[in-house]
């Protein structure tokens, strides 16, 4: 009998000691989480500033559908029915292009169809390298042409740059940057390929806020620009890409032309 009181005993200072340890932990809990709080509020307040060499940083507000991926080639399925046409009809009204510090952002309107519904072109920019890959491999250039519809949706389509033969286009963007009064881009239509064949899946931006269900329309076809023009790009920007992110399960649609 008194051996049963004594385990009791035992008992009731082992709750006491576990309680107590585990409202000290409560108490450890509550300043993680203060902590992060306000970890998450510095970072929001930095969020004009992007700094690719502290990446982990932006994890505070990313999920598990981000970009960009690595687009497997063999790991893709097409689509079905087919009728993700891509019809743009980008203007040459071109109403700002400037250096914002992690790349260059050119501001203008113009419509695009994607799949049968409208959107309006909001501004495009572009990454060395490229943050998309195939099958592994980086180009020394992609573009980003971010477009929004009337509900919100956002739709990026992003052409890989190779190197090659220079770019009208692209030049006139160069140039521009340097210019007090931007022109008008003229041969904005140098810098989508022809034949719209893409990769389809659902990520995010690529720069904070990290925003998911973004549509992605990874051109298939790439655009040709000179070395020289690469390296005038990546005299101003030569690391604005964002890591490969996990795919984690989500699918790669092909639409082909
Ligand atoms: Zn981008």
């Amino acid at each position: 009998m008194k051996r049963k009181v004594l385990v009791m005993l035992l008992l009731n200072c082992t709750v006491v000691l576990f309680v107590g340890c585990s409202s000290s932990n409560t108490t450890i809990n509550s300043s993680e989480k203060e902590w992060a709080t306000t970890e998450a509020s510095k970072h929001a307040e930095k969020s004009g500033h992007v700094d690719y060499d502290d990446q982990a940083d932006w994890e505070f507000t990313s999920g598990k559908m981000q970009s960009p991926i690595d687009i497997i080639g063999d790991k893709t399925e097409k689509m079905t029915p087919d009728n993700g046409t891509i019809t743009l009809d980008y203007s040459k009204d071109i109403t700002s292009v400037e250096n914002n510090g992690h790349s260059i952002q050119v501001t203008g309107g113009g419509q695009a169809i994607i799949n049968g519904r409208n959107f309006e072109l909001s501004q495009f920019h572009f990454h060395a390298e490229s943050e998309h890959t195939v099958d592994g491999e980086h180009y020394p250039i992609e573009a980003h042409f971010v477009n929004m519809s009337q509900d919100g949706r956002i739709a990026v389509i992003g052409v890989f740059f190779t190197e090659g033969t220079e770019n009208k286009g692209f030049q006139e963007v160069l140039d521009d940057v340097n210019k007090e009064k931007p022109e008008p881009i003229k041969n904005l239509n140098d810098m989508i390929p022809t034949n719209k064949s893409y990769y389809h899946y659902l990520g995010s931006l690529t720069t904070p806020p990290l925003t998911e269900n973004v549509e992605w329309y990874v051109m298939k076809n790439n655009i040709e620009v000179s070395p020289e023009q690469i390296e005038s790009f990546k005299k101003l920007y030569s690391h604005n890409n964002r890591d490969i992110q996990p795919l984690n399960g989500r699918a790669i649609i092909e639409h082909n032309e």
